[in-house]
């Protein structure tokens, strides 16, 4: 994971480079050391707040947890990103999310800089209770660099809605007299949450890849009709038959991209396999994504496990191990999960041709090579699963405005701005040969660095 962020940000300051247009933005003598500045604040984050939260637990235990929230950048904006809960959680890690979240942000001109935070717990070992004091605790110790305008959390890996209302109540009580509705987004809709968030990442998921293979493809065929282009090729074959398609996670995001994979009339997909901590289910005739999605919603989140348990709704599959999701003959992967799924170890065994990262930073950087390098279409995570963000975005506009918008409105508002990214991206894309992740951060470098130039910060 380190490699990935730190591989692409070098990579694209290397493109940047070569780029007349980036380079007429810097003048003369200043150029070289407005370079190495810049290479310095994509690299480093602005500030780094560490924590060990003291709990009481309710067994009696009294606990100290690692707690952490890293400002990357504010360049653009308020810091901006989620707090994940997961016992694997470290620093690194979360720097790296959060400079991903710089990059996410400045790619759809979204106006947040990035942030990331993390505790370092696993929340199925603790009660509500517990889980309630933890997300108080993390706001009293990190109340003074939080808020509205100065860094704006959300939900990550195991946090959600519950966890944002109990944060932003604390945040409340901290700062009495303030705007709150802002503190935190992905927020339930009766504290102040936005209608659609819940969704949001996994329809844009969704959403980025059907405009790419599909609406884009469509507008513009007569001009890729000759391309080789691996994106327009892959499109080329398969108009006109059904896709299969495989999911890694069910979670917020997989079980919603799998949905709206289900669903979706403009491609003829068939979800033949999804995954989640426990097995992959696959069926080559596809897969009832509904019926599943129903009964992880009673059984805590997860899938149908055994034989017995899918006979219990009528569903026919094959129960494979969880890992066997990434190895099977599918035309589309969609990575829902946790970050490093595909690595340098695994990555011969994956089949597919388009990967779609619902997740942040699913592929390590030595993976993502050998899959560009043999020609599979990666559509990367700050270009696909920036929805959560995007909403987010909406939420915090909501609030300061304390006017809410219908669930029509939001999904219209968070497509479009996807879409001008994508245009922005793609007729690059398709003329270069860059991957499409280099042209994404090529994008977001470029746009951060004009605000930072046109500021004085490279200097
Ligand atoms: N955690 C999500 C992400 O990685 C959402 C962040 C947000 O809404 O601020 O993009």
């Amino acid at each position: 994971m380190a490699s990935q962020t730190g591989a692409i940000v070098q990579q694209s300051l290397s493109a940047l480079m070569d780029d007349p247009k980036f380079l007429s933005q810097l003048q003369g003598e200043l150029r070289e050391r407005s370079f190495q500045s810049l290479a310095a604040i994509l690299s480093t984050p602005n500030k780094v707040h560490k924590a060990f939260l003291r709990i009481a637990l309710g067994d009696g235990n009294v606990v100290r947890i690692p707690a952490f929230r890293i400002q990357h950048n504010d360049a653009l904006g308020p810091y901006k990103g989620g707090i994940r809960f997961h016992e694997t959680v470290n620093e690194e890690e979360v720097t790296n999310l959060a400079a991903l979240m710089t990059l996410k942000n400045a790619l759809h001109e979204v106006p947040f800089g990035g942030g990331k935070g993390g505790v370092v717990i696993n929340p199925r070992n603790f009660s509500d209770k517990d889980l309630y004091l933890i997300c108080k605790k993390y706001v009293q110790y990190f109340s003074d660099v939080l808020g509205p305008d100065k860094d704006i959390p959300a939900p990550d890996m195991g946090t959600g809605e519950r966890e944002m209302d109990w944060m932003m109540a604390e945040y409340k009580n901290i700062h009495p007299g303030h705007p709150y509705l802002g503190s935190f987004t992905g927020k339930s809709i009766v504290s102040g949450g936005s209608l659609g968030r819940r969704e949001a990442t996994g329809k844009g998921v969704y959403f980025t890849f059907r405009y790419m293979l599909h609406d884009y493809l469509n507008e513009h065929g007569g001009w890729l009709s000759g391309s080789d282009n691996p994106f327009a090729k892959t499109a080329r074959e398969h108009a006109g038959r059904p896709l299969s398609v495989a999911v890694q996670g069910f979670g917020n995001v997989g079980s919603v991209a799998a949905l709206e994979a289900y669903k979706c009339s403009a491609l003829r997909n068939r979800v033949v396999a999804v995954s989640d901590r426990n097995v992959t289910l696959y069926n080559e005739e596809g897969l009832d994504i509904p019926a599943l999605i129903e009964y992880a919603s009673t059984n805590k989140g997860d899938l149908p496990g055994t034989t017995e348990a899918l006979d219990g709704i009528g569903l026919k599959a094959q129960v494979l191990g969880r890992e066997d999701v990434l190895s099977l003959n599918v035309d589309v992967l969609f990575l829902a999960a946790l970050e490093d799924q595909i690595r340098e170890d695994n990555v011969s065994q994956v089949q597919a041709r388009i990967i779609v990262e619902g997740a942040n930073a699913p592929i390590t950087g030595e993976a993502d090579a050998i899959l560009s390098g043999k020609g599979t279409i990666i559509i990367p995570d700050i270009l696909a699963n920036a929805g959560g963000v995007i909403v987010s975005y909406f939420e915090w506009l909501q609030g300061r405005e304390t006017q809410f918008y219908t669930e029509t409105e939001i999904f219209k508002l968070l497509f479009a701005k996807m879409q001008k990214t994508m245009n922005s991206i793609l007729p690059a894309y398709f003329g270069d040969s860059m991957t499409l992740r280099q042209s994404c951060y090529v994008h977001a470098v470029m746009k951060l660095s004009s605000v930072l130039f046109r500021q004085g910060k490279l200097y």
